[in-house]
């Protein structure tokens, strides 16, 4: 008798565990737990905005004048090439040659990536007015068009003093330095006195300045740093696609030492990376070699 009144209070207790289970297992199906932001049928916790207040403009306003003129049929905003900066002056019709993406002005012209003496660039071409500036058309172009913003802003200093030299210009150049180093120092070799040339000066078929996209602004030496052209240069002339092309402490990397007024076209989508980054036209290209 004992054990099987204990078999009954087991069973009795077990069928009860199982009741409990049950009822459990229907609460949670009918009541599913809610965790805020979770769940598709979680209420959004931001109330509706409110209707936004449309702004009274002249447009709005009739007048008895207006009422006769006849709008134009379509209301769609006219399509303008992006700006991305700001310009005192109207760039619009230089935009197609500052925005190239012509990879031609990305030449490289340096000690180890010489153009020869064949090299001559297409499209030279004369802007008469800003000193006797020759540069590729494109290139000439993105110049006036910052020639005229920095007159716009004011300054009167803005004078190029050599553009686009030849391989024959640029043989002679290197000769006559070659000849004034000899004569500065009395027993030198040529080798001795070339190994100082060629640390301000290109080497015939090796000048950027053969590239047909290159301004030396004047003065040719660091009081160059020292004119608003210069300043407006630095923060600004990437914006019309030229970079300083010898800067300060990468002489190990362009072969030259910090040159401050010579400056480079490259197509403003190119200066605007290189001017960002940093970084050179060797290694903007990966050819620092
Ligand atoms: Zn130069």
């Amino acid at each position: 008798m004992e054990y099987r009144g204990n078999y009954a209070v087991r069973f009795i207790l077990i069928g009860l565990c199982l009741a409990a289970i049950a009822v459990l297992a229907v609460m949670l199906f009918r009541t599913p737990s809610k965790r805020p932001g979770e769940g598709s049928a979680a209420a959004p916790e931001t109330t509706a905005a409110p209707p936004a207040t449309v702004p009274e403009t002249a447009e709005s306003v009739t007048t008895p004048e207006e009422t006769t003129v006849q709008k134009p049929e379509s209301t769609a905003p006219v399509t303008e090439p992006p700006r991305q900066y700001e310009y005192a002056t109207d760039v619009s019709r230089y935009l197609e040659f500052i925005d190239t993406d012509d990879r031609s002005y990305l030449i490289l012209a340096n000690r180890s990536h010489a153009l020869g003496s064949k090299y001559v660039p297409e499209g030279l071409t004369k802007l008469n007015g800003y000193g006797n500036v020759t540069l590729r058309h494109t290139a000439a172009m993105a110049f006036e068009a910052m020639y005229k913003e920095m007159k716009a802003l004011g300054m009167a200093d803005v004078v190029v003093s050599s553009s686009y030299r030849d391989y024959n210009y640029q043989n002679k150049l290197y000769n006559r330095y070659i000849k004034e180093e000899l004569a500065r120092h009395p027993g030198y070799t040529w080798e001795q006195a070339a190994a100082i040339v060629d640390t301000y000066s290109a080497r015939p078929g090796t000048s950027d300045h053969q590239t047909g996209l290159t301004v030396d602004f004047y003065p040719v030496s660091s009081r160059f740093e020292k004119t608003k052209t210069f300043r407006f240069m630095t923060e600004n002339g990437y914006k019309f696609g030229f970079i300083l092309r010898f800067p300060e402490g990468k002489t190990d990397i362009t072969g030259y030492m910090y040159e401050s007024w010579h400056w480079r076209f490259v197509g403003r989508k190119a200066a605007t990376e290189m001017y960002e980054r940093g970084i050179t036209l060797e290694e903007y290209l990966g050819m620092t070699e």
